[in-house]
């Protein structure tokens, strides 16, 4: 595998060849700008040197440490900007949290769960309420019927659910194609594992698969493709057409499928697609989904995984080790959630196309490039008219010069390049926040 230095520092260093200790020291980088990126790395994974606050060596600094299949990833971005956020006082479009709460419905059976004394440990794999749960809408968003005994485990959230598949279902030197950008913990994660990546990078206006590309890329040697749609950062949605091509070549080179569907209930343009419920894809497919996005309950971490019992096997066995089970009271709740009527799903699609559109049309106004976005609560942008050099100087000018947030891509790329030009912006904020970054936008950020 390729190996990238750290995402945001390798790509300013790479723009900026020759200024890296002027960005790692936090002096003025050639964009003119204060270096953002050394505000950022003050939590990096790097081997930076930082002070111990002990009697016997309060001035000994102590380089970091972390094993290799770690160290070249640094804080991820969300956190480095969600702290920047907080510092310049700038409006959050960057980490995709909701800024209102979910449903009273949903924490109240919570609450209740608490009361009852649901409070040991979990089955590993669930409790047995929401395994239901869990299959009894699968069924209904798929059309599968799948056992909730021996083919649904419950997570600590997506983001664990995809490392215990793939820590529990790919061996070292593996291959695993990623479609790029893709989100952070994908590539950390197969990195964790020793898998060798290949990349096949979508691309603007409409991040199209490129299915030639695609085609050269499979092989026997192809373990495993792993497919997010809806796709963050950029909205896209796999087609019925794309599915159809990355099955037949799945099913003609053996190949596993691992799906991150947390969107699937943020899809405005198209119908969602279940990878899985194409012919002859359930028996080598992963279907992962969770309770954040769909009930604005990112923070309470519940996710799962659907697939035939013996793909179950070694997701279950990843799972027992890693977290062994998930928090009681928020299973019981989550099975309430699942079975909330389908006017609850309705209302989130229509709340959340009406924010779309104020972020949307507010970004067009103010003279963003806006990409078409399908699904999620994601739109990316290509933010050159405004003259920055990429995606980090428009994001550190953005929330220094404007106090808006928005999220650099490069970072989701293995080649940062790819992603100079874009960046994203999170419409799940309520229509205030969403209104009041577009007004600080079109009040100072000027075309260039
Ligand atoms: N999924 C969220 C996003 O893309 C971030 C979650 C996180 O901070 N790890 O914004």
């Amino acid at each position: 595998m390729r190996l990238r230095p750290p995402a945001l520092l390798s790509f300013s260093n790479h723009l900026s060849k020759g200024i890296s200790g002027n960005i790692r020291s936090g002096r003025e980088t050639s964009s003119g700008f204060p270096s953002f990126v050394a505000d950022m790395s003050t939590v990096s994974t790097e081997k930076d040197a930082v002070p111990v606050r002990t009697e016997s060596t309060q001035k000994t600094p102590k380089p970091l440490q972390i094993a290799k299949r770690l160290e070249k990833f640094k804080t991820t971005i969300f956190t480095q900007m969600s702290n920047l956020a907080i510092k310049h006082g700038a409006i959050n479009l960057g980490q995709g949290f909701p800024n209102f709460d979910g449903p009273e419905f949903v924490k109240e059976a919570a609450i209740q769960a608490i009361k009852d004394g649901k409070n040991q440990y979990a089955r590993g794999y669930g409790v047995a309420d929401l395994n239901n749960a869990i299959a009894e809408r699968f069924k209904k968003d798929s059309g599968l019927l799948v056992d909730p005994e021996k083919e649904v485990t419950v997570t600590s959230g997506c983001t664990e659910a995809i490392a215990a598949t793939m820590l529990g279902l790919i061996n070292p030197g593996d291959e695993v194609i990623l479609f790029a950008p893709f989100y952070d913990s994908y590539e950390a994660t197969l990195s964790m594992v020793g898998a060798n990546i290949k990349c096949i990078t979508l691309r603007p206006p409409d991040f199209a698969v490129p299915i030639d590309e695609l085609r050269s890329t499979v092989s026997r040697n192809t373990r495993a493709i792993l497919i997010n749609t809806p796709h963050n950062p950029t909205g896209k949605m796999f087609t019925k057409e794309e599915l159809n091509v990355i099955a037949s070549l799945c099913i003609e080179n053996d190949v596993l499928v691992f799906t991150d569907e947390v969107y699937d209930k943020l899809a405005f343009e198209m119908d969602h697609i279940c990878m899985a419920s194409l012919p002859g894809m359930y028996e080598r497919t992963v279907s992962m989904n969770s309770l954040g996005k769909t009930f604005s309950l990112t923070g309470w971490k519940i996710g799962w995984a659907i697939a035939p019992p013996h793909l179950t096997w070694g997701v279950r066995q990843a799972h027992a080790f890693l977290t062994f089970a998930t928090s009681t009271p928020m299973q019981w709740a989550t099975s309430v959630a699942l079975r909330a009527p389908d006017s609850y799903y309705v209302e989130l699609k229509r709340d959340y196309m009406a924010k779309k559109a104020i972020l949307v049309e507010g970004l067009k106004a103010v003279g963003f490039k806006v990409f078409p976005s399908s699904g999620t609560y994601f739109v990316v942008v290509d933010h050159t008219p405004f003259g920055l050099e990429n995606d980090v100087a428009f994001c550190e000018y953005l929330i220094k010069e404007i106090g808006v947030v928005a999220i650099p891509t490069s970072v989701f790329y293995l080649n940062p390049e790819d992603g100079k030009n874009l960046v994203r912006f999170t419409f799940c904020k309520d229509e205030e926040t969403l209104k009041s970054a577009v007004e600080r936008m079109k009040a100072r950020l000027i075309k260039k």
